[in-house]
């Protein structure tokens, strides 16, 4: 039997219907819609059409999304300004800080500056340590979807082995402490794992975050898992597709989120929904 998809798109409508009761009332108790700034340095395409694309939603389930653009010849004593006022600013609730930044522009500026209050992409010194510390906080907003995507799909976690191959800041690391607090058995892989099919087909549950389409084909797939597929990539003909050769892994996996419609589209609606969440997340004793 081919493989059951997770239909993200579908979870997505859900979501998004829960979430525009959310930010309602969120807005009743502020007084204002919920504040969303994304900051932005530089001006990449790519990153513009996302930046409007996220606005546009969240406009929609009815968050104020403002736009912080910064040239790109902005200072880090520039940018870090820019964040204390974005913290400082009473109508703002969550701060999103586009990455990658440009090379001369650090990681650290960014992570020390950003009030873990305010961090609703989970990538402040603050919000790590609070995942390290299964502490309550923001997390990533790309691992927030994939854990909403397994949930809404009904895949159990505690007790399972769940491999992820990728662990990167963004993605592999935060996810593996969040799957620990959920009582997964977690295995990471990354570049310079030796015989990666040896550790992917262990996993119950798999979680592709690479960058490399069509790294995971269905013999590096123990039959009946779950696997999520977070790639994107550009293929040969211009399409989107993912890490995970879906014509080879359909007919192995039990469980399958295909690209695109898996992911892809919760990853803005978790990062909105943190941001609508805030003060519960942080205040409550087991978030996302
Ligand atoms: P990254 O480049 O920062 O990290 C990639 C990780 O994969 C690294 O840890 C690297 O060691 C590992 N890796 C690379 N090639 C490998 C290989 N051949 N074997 C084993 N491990 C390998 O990337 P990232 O920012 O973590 O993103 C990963 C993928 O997820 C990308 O395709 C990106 O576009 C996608 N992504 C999707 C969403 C979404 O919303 N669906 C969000 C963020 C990123």
């Amino acid at each position: 039997m081919p493989a059951r998809l997770l239909d993200g798109r579908a979870m997505a409508a859900d979501l998004r219907t829960e979430l525009t009761h959310v930010a309602a009332a969120r807005a009743a108790e502020l007084g204002h819609p919920a504040g969303l700034a994304i900051v932005r340095v530089g001006a990449d395409p790519a990153s513009a059409v996302y930046t409007r694309r996220l606005s546009r939603t969240a406009e929609e389930v009815g968050v104020a999304a403002q736009t912080v653009a910064l040239p790109i010849t902005c200072t880090e004593a520039r940018l870090r300004e820019t964040l204390g006022q974005l913290n400082a600013n009473p109508t703002v609730q969550g701060i999103l800080m586009q990455l990658p930044l440009p090379p001369r522009l650090s990681q650290r500026a960014v992570a020390e500056s950003i009030d873990p209050r305010k961090d609703v992409d989970g990538i402040s010194l603050g919000s790590s340590g609070s995942l390290f510390l299964r502490l309550p906080t923001f997390v990533p907003s790309t691992c927030a979807a994939v854990l909403e995507l397994l949930d809404r799909g009904g895949i159990a976690l505690a007790g399972r082995h769940v491999v992820i191959v990728g662990a990167s800041n963004v993605v592999g690391k935060p996810l593996a402490f969040m799957l620990l607090r959920r009582d997964a058995t977690v295995t990471v892989c990354h570049i310079a794992t030796r015989n990666l099919a040896a550790w992917t087909r262990q996993a119950e549950v798999l979680i592709v975050a690479a960058g490399r389409s069509a790294l995971v084909t269905g013999e590096m797939v123990r039959p009946g898992a779950t696997v999520i597929d977070v790639g994107i990539n550009v293929g040969e003909h211009g399409e989107i597709v993912g890490d995970v050769e879906q014509s080879s892994v359909t007919p192995v996996a039990g469980v399958l989120s295909p690209v695109p419609g898996g992911v892809g589209p919760l990853t803005s609606l978790m990062l909105l929904k943190q941001c609508v969440n805030g003060p519960q997340l942080l205040e409550g004793e087991s978030p996302a």
